[in-house]
């Protein structure tokens, strides 16, 4: 019999659909999978075997169909899922389970995807590794000394480790397109207020978009599709039907579309291998049909430092509410204590150092007599970076850079060096600060680990990115994650 882990998303749901396989057993491969290779890769938080099983079994009697019925997904655990530990990689909500799903988990429940468990984050999303979690760092499948990328590493490995054939990551300033870079797969982050982040715990709500992460471009159109769209329960979800990211994908056709390449994000602070691998998939495009010019956006060059003002200020208000009463951690509540001094001990103990320097960073930026400097002047630069975007779309249908700077790096690498592990996002974050949509898609290998090709959209033209992918993938298919370490 075929290994049901190795299957596509769209491959799974045909065979579950058909009763060829049941998604029972569709769940049960996946959660052994996960017995067998997790304690290695470190991928999930929490694996939900039972919650699954069941989610299966409505499947199998046919309570719940759709394109995505019975297909199995790992989901991040800065989501909220009813009853189910829900950490976002931080101690200050360990043994917290959220009494509500998110509209994303909503969603994907009743399209019959079985969720098996939570991955792996940064703690609150801060970070590019996955080390700054909490309980400990993520592994790449493509070598288990390197780091999986970041905020999301957990769900880009389970992935890539074929733990599932799905995931769900989210992205503030390039946490589900650096992760999938790294460990080649496909990552989406869709057009801010595609998809609800109601239940989704915020990091910096202006920013936030939840996102797919696949093995194949089609199988992460299908899942945009499922958790796509406007709900009432988030004001900033946009009354519209999500782009037609299917029928995108499945044409996979470039032809006449005008490609820019972004002067101000590729060159200087690129790795060769990763310029090289860029500068094949542009001319791939080229061959396919398109036409490409070189486009500037000279306001690129001060992203990082306008989000490095604009996410910790929300963050620090954002994270406010973690206050020792309401959710989680409590330290120190001996009856003697005050309210205040509880509610410091328990968020001294309760969050790690990257939490603590966002938190200490945005209220520094939001104070009084600084606020004009730093969050106003952050909130300029957001603006311009909108007009470039704006430009550059006059003149090009969709942009392309390098998603990253550079592979996978070893674990540890970046940990004493904040703003290096930050320069991961130079590429990522002008999407996000637009509110563009923007993907990652692998364009092959430089020393043997994944590079790849980030492509940027207009707003809600979010099926642009999956035929530049989708074109992409079929003229050079994606190379399997060999997975040495399993064989060694
Ligand atoms: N690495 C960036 C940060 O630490 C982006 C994180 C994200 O997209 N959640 O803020």
């Amino acid at each position: 019999m075929t290994d049901l882990t190795r299957l596509t998303a769209a491959e799974t749901a045909a065979a579950v659909a058909s009763r060829e396989v049941s998604a029972v057993e569709v769940a049960q491969a996946h959660l052994d999978r996960i017995a067998a290779v997790d304690d290695r890769v470190h991928a999930f938080l929490h694996v939900d075997a039972e919650g699954a099983l069941a989610q299966a079994a409505r499947v199998d009697a046919g309570e719940l169909t759709g394109p995505l019925a019975g297909v199995p997904l790992a989901l991040k655990d800065v989501l909220c899922t009813e009853g189910v530990p829900t950490t976002a990689g931080s101690r200050i909500l360990e043994g917290w389970r959220p009494p509500y799903d998110a509209t994303v988990t909503a969603r994907l429940r009743a399209a019959g995807v079985v969720v098996l468990g939570k991955t792996n984050m940064d703690e609150f999303a801060m970070g590019s590794s996955t080390e700054h979690s909490a309980y400990g760092p993520t592994h790449n499948p493509w070598d288990l000394d390197r780091i999986p990328g970041g905020s999301g590493g957990g769900s880009a490995a389970a992935v890539a480790a074929y733990e599932a054939p799905l995931a769900i990551g989210t992205d503030t300033g390039g946490s589900i397109r650096q992760p999938s870079a790294v460990t080649g797969t496909v990552g989406v982050k869709p057009t801010y207020g595609g998809v609800s982040r109601y239940g989704l715990i915020a990091f910096s709500s202006s920013l936030d978009q939840a996102g797919p992460v696949a093995r194949t471009v089609l199988d992460a159109a299908l899942l945009h599709e499922a958790i796509g769209g406007h709900d009432p329960r988030d004001s900033t979800s946009i009354a519209a039907p999500v782009p037609p990211v299917v029928e995108a994908a499945r044409q996979a056709d470039v032809r006449g579309l005008r490609v820019g390449v972004v002067r101000e994000l590729t060159g200087d602070g690129y790795e060769p291998g990763v310029q090289a691998r860029f500068d094949e998939a542009v001319q791939a495009l080229v061959e396919l049909g398109a036409t490409v010019t070189a486009v500037s956006c000279p306001h690129f060059v001060h992203a990082l430092p306008a989000y490095y003002l604009i996410a910790p200020s929300e963050a620090s208000s954002n994270l406010a509410r973690f206050d020792a009463v309401r959710y989680g951690l409590r330290v120190g509540d001996d009856g003697e204590r005050g309210l205040e001094e509880v509610m410091a001990l328990t968020r001294a103990q309760g969050f790690g150092p990257e939490v603590k320097r966002r938190i200490v960073l945005g209220t520094y930026a939001l104070s009084s007599g600084y606020y004009d400097a730093y969050y106003g002047q952050a909130q300029k630069v957001r603006t311009l970076i909108t007009r470039d975007f704006t430009a550059a779309f006059a003149e090009a249908d969709v942009l392309v850079s390098p998603t990253t700077p550079g592979v996978a790096f070893p674990l540890g690498a970046k940990l004493s060096d904040p703003l290096a592990m930050y320069r991961q996002d130079l590429a990522t974050i002008p999407s996000n600060l637009y509110g563009g949509p923007a993907m990652s898609v692998p364009a092959g290998l430089s020393d043997g680990l994944p590079v790849g090709l980030q492509v940027m959209a207009p707003v809600q033209r979010d099926d642009l990115l999956y035929r530049v992918g989708a074109a992409l993938e079929a003229a050079r298919p994606f190379a399997p994650t060999p997975l040495q370490w399993e064989t060694a």
